[in-house]
């Protein structure tokens, strides 16, 4: 093994691009404009495809459909074991297509095919299958009053939903914003990323073919300025549910309360901590720490990308950090063997490479990585920092990409001091043996997950969101059906 990049495809098909277009009220449509943009390969900066650019005027021809489809239409009126049904099927339907969802997610954001396909296709088609489930089982309390009246709850579904998702994971996003609306009876508008149309317009279809009815799901693709601006701002949608950058979230929010005082859900941005103490074992920890920055190459809102390590194993650790990452396989996301694919695109290949320059400046050591690799594509060496202060722009800011920063601590006070010495609060990691440290510091810590003795560990029952300027709401779990 060794790193390299622009491996070969091998034996994986690459599939024929079969949806360009906007997905309204159950069929594929041109732009109102008649504007297309540039899908990009990330492996080589060339054309995927050209996509419809959705604005303002066709989020106003979705959101209209999709309020026909509540106001109006079967979806919500259905029982919950009728939607399950149809929620069954459409898990199938994705499940049978896993191939061609996952090539278009790895054609898109330079995702490994063969994650995706072992990973995020069988999670969306769970979560599917975990909603239909619980449509049936939506339901109020029953409240005894002090004044001799009864009372009583109903959960009702929210209405029309906006869902606005990132590029990192965009089948993922898709069915995670999609299937708990499915289930409650909701109908939505999804913007995906401008980076990630492809799946989704892929997915609508499949939607389509399980008998999921017309306006439901409707899919218009665009920029975030264009697209997902009017979706945050429009006047008949009821909730937007967004995940993305604090930044955006902001702004989003912003959008909402001049709008209509729609709900807002915001799974935001994470600088996540891994502490590592002296009594874990390094022959674990080691590759743990290495894959919590490297998967996804570092574009995961969860990412390891703060790795604090305990004095006593600090340099034991390290070691062998280093030659772990000398050996990971930065490639084409086609190859089997490769570990790592090209970041996403140009900008933020260019924005990983300035942060590696800005920690350089700021006094980190550099002790692995640092460079572009090949001479196409978007492709970087896992990178690792050592002696990063807190203050450093390395420690504080999300880089998403293949970073990461190294920092000793001593005792268990100055651990939970600096894990919790970030505007974050999205997840953290605890390596130790001793369960009182354990729950010391999943209590300490300011983060919505914290995950003990494991890294990425999501379960289809917990939910998941933000501390902090991570956002607010939740995904998975009852939880993120019901917020
Ligand atoms: P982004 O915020 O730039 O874009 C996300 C989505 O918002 C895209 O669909 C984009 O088109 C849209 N958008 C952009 N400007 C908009 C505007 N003015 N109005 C409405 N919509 C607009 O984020 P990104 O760069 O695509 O994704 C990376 C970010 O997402 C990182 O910060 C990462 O941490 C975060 N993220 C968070 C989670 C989570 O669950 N907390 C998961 C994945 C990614």
């Amino acid at each position: 093994a060794g790193q390299k990049a622009n491996g070969s495809s091998e034996s994986v098909e690459i599939p024929e691009i079969k949806f360009t277009k906007l997905f309204i009220n159950g069929g594929f449509v041109d732009a109102i404009s008649g504007k297309t943009f540039e899908t990009i390969d990330p492996r080589n900066g060339q054309v995927i495809a050209r996509v419809a650019e959705g604005d303002e005027d066709d989020v106003d021809l979705a959101v209209e459909a999709a309020r026909e489809a509540f106001d109006h239409g079967p979806w919500p009126r259905m029982s919950g074991q009728e939607r399950a049904k149809i929620m069954m099927k459409y898990a199938d339907l994705v499940e049978e297509n896993a191939e061609e969802v996952a090539a278009l997610d790895a054609l898109d954001a330079g995702k490994l095919f063969a994650l995706v396909k072992a990973g995020d296709i069988p999670g969306s088609v769970a979560q599917l299958r975990y909603y239909a489930g619980a449509a049936d089982k939506i339901h109020g309390e029953v409240l005894k009053t002090s004044q001799g009246f009864q009372g009583y709850t109903l959960r009702e579904p929210v209405g029309v939903v906006g869902h606005i998702i990132p590029w990192n994971f965009p089948s993922t996003f898709f069915f995670w914003k999609v299937a708990p609306a499915l289930a409650a009876g909701c109908t939505m508008v999804v913007k995906p990323a401008e980076q990630t149309p492809l799946s989704a317009l892929y997915s609508a279809h499949l939607a389509k073919m399980a008998g999921i009815p017309d306006g439901v799901i409707n899919v218009v693709t665009g920029f975030g300025p264009t697209a997902g601006a009017a979706v945050a701002s429009h006047m008949q949608i009821d909730k937007v549910s967004f995940t993305g950058s604090t930044e955006i979230g902001r702004t989003i929010l912003k959008a909402a309360a001049e709008s209509n005082l729609k709900h807002v859900s915001l799974e935001l941005g994470g600088k996540s901590p891994l502490i590592i103490f002296d009594d874990a074992d390094v022959d674990v920890a080691a590759p743990l720490a290495l894959t919590g920055i490297l998967f996804n190459k570092g574009e995961i809102c969860v990412a390891s990308s703060r790795v604090l390590v305990q004095e006593g194993i600090y340099d034991e650790l390290v070691k062998k950090l280093i030659e772990l990452a000398k050996s990971w396989v930065v490639g084409d996301p086609f190859d089997p063997k490769a570990q790592q694919g090209p970041q996403v695109d140009k900008n933020q290949f260019e924005k990983v490479l300035s942060y590696i320059e800005h920690g350089k400046r700021e006094g980190a050591t550099l002790l692995a990585g640092g460079k572009p690799l090949g001479k196409k594509g978007y492709y970087i060496e896992p990178t690792i920092f050592a002696d990063v202060t807190d203050n450093m722009l390395i420690a504080k800011d999300e880089i998403f990409g293949p970073v990461l920063s190294l920092m000793k601590f001593k005792t268990i006070d100055e651990a939970i001091a600096r894990a919790n010495c970030t505007r974050y609060g999205l997840a953290a990691g605890v390596l130790t043996k001793d369960i009182n440290t354990a729950n010391t510091m999943s209590r300490s810590i300011r983060a919505g997950t914290v995950w003990i003795n494991c890294y990425f560990a999501f379960e289809l029952d917990a939910p998941f969101g933000g501390y902090k300027m991570s956002g607010f709401g939740k995904d998975s779990g009852m939880e993120g059906l019901y917020k």
